[in-house]
């Protein structure tokens, strides 16, 4: 079955954080409209679902209650003072009116999602405005309120389901790790930039996701880090990928895969040094396609609006199992040779070997 669901509803895509906040959620709408002149949505297989409301029971399988109750008053009182709970006007994750309601809507699109794959009316569904990764039990982060992804992975854990949470995000995937850091249950393998900003003087948000992070106790070897250089190419991108994710997954065999396809790792992404290429993202997510497992996929970061619109519409076609138009992919992706070649190959060489050192065995 190649049945793939689009999580939509306008409401996902018209809140604004800030006027000049990166994240801007109408982002989806080119999406959709780009989808729809496509066909995509009128085929026998396709199917536009309508998120729900995340309850308050589903949000406290990873947040705590009183960090909800704050975000329940920043969204009715957004001028107030709601920094100690991560929420910040001039931060990176501002309050904003709403948030609360919209932020249930995002996270219950992808309980859609998982409640269609795992009903097996789907083989996938898409939650573009999902992924938000960041997100800690207490705390708002990286313009992240609830983490639908480690809600849906605790949910499908709590069912007694061995999930794989794969996060090929630019960022490290840090809120869902922490979520699961002590448990076998749920193997969370994230790839992102990691280290020293080129040129700036700080570290790449978060700062966490080294190979050394890798689980304590039963979760010991569980949480995967794929640690890359600034600057890493689609080509030294999909080695990487190739070398951790197929062959761990092989290993642990879940029962469902949950994806965070974050597009902030294209070369064109304005917050980012990754230069992945449309051509790289195709070769991953047709892994995730060419797999047989119920597969829950969302959104995450992705700060330029071109490269948004036509990865995740692509990503798309690929779940459908429809040919990807030309227009929708890079025209000349970057790719390094001589000095600079060898200088990320050898980099990225080491992110793998820290990465398949840090597994279970
Ligand atoms: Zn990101």
């Amino acid at each position: 079955m190649t049945a793939a669901g689009f999580i939509w509803d306008p409401r996902v895509a018209s809140h604004v954080y800030r006027a000049d906040h990166p994240l801007k959620p109408k982002r989806l709408v080119a999406v959709h409209d780009t989808l729809e002149r496509l066909g995509a949505f009128a085929r026998p297989d396709a199917r536009l679902l309508a998120p729900r409301p995340a309850t308050r029971a589903e949000i406290e399988r990873i947040h705590g209650s009183d960090y909800v109750e704050a975000v329940m008053r920043a969204s009715a009182d957004p001028d107030g003072d709601h920094t100690e709970w991560g929420l910040s006007a001039y931060g990176d994750t501002p309050p904003f009116a709403g948030m609360h309601e919209i932020s249930l809507l995002t996270t219950g699109g992808t309980l859609v999602a998982m409640e269609e794959v795992l009903a097996g009316r789907l083989r996938v569904a898409f939650n573009g405005s999902g992924g938000l990764h960041h997100a800690m039990r207490r705390r708002a982060s990286g313009f992240c309120i609830y983490n639908d992804p480690a809600i849906v992975c605790g949910l499908l854990a709590d069912r007694g389901l061995k999930v794989a949470y794969v996060d090929i995000d630019a960022h490290h995937g840090d809120g869902v790790q922490a979520a699961f850091y002590d448990t076998d249950q749920v193997l969370t393998i994230s790839l992102h930039q990691f280290g020293l900003v080129p040129r700036e003087r700080r570290i790449f948000f978060p700062g966490t996701g080294s190979p050394a992070e890798r689980g304590t106790g039963r979760g010991a070897g569980y949480s995967i880090n794929v640690a890359l250089p600034a600057y890493t190419d689609g080509a030294a991108y999909v080695r990487a990928f190739d070398a951790v994710v197929p062959p761990l997954l092989e290993r642990y065999r879940p029962d469902v895969l949950v994806t965070q396809q974050g597009i902030d790792s294209h070369f064109d992404d304005p917050l980012t040094n990754l230069m992945v290429s449309t051509q790289a993202r195709e070769h991953v997510v047709r892994q995730f396609a060419a797999s047989s497992w119920p597969w829950v996929a969302m959104g995450g970061g992705g700060y330029s609006m071109d490269a948004v619109r036509r990865t995740w519409s692509m990503e798309f076609l690929i779940m459908q199992g429809t040919p990807i138009p030309t227009e929708l992919h890079d025209a000349d992706p970057p790719e390094w040779t001589g000095d600079e070649r060898a200088r990320i190959d050898a980099a990225v060489d080491e992110a793998i070997t820290g990465a398949l050192d840090a597994a279970w065995t």
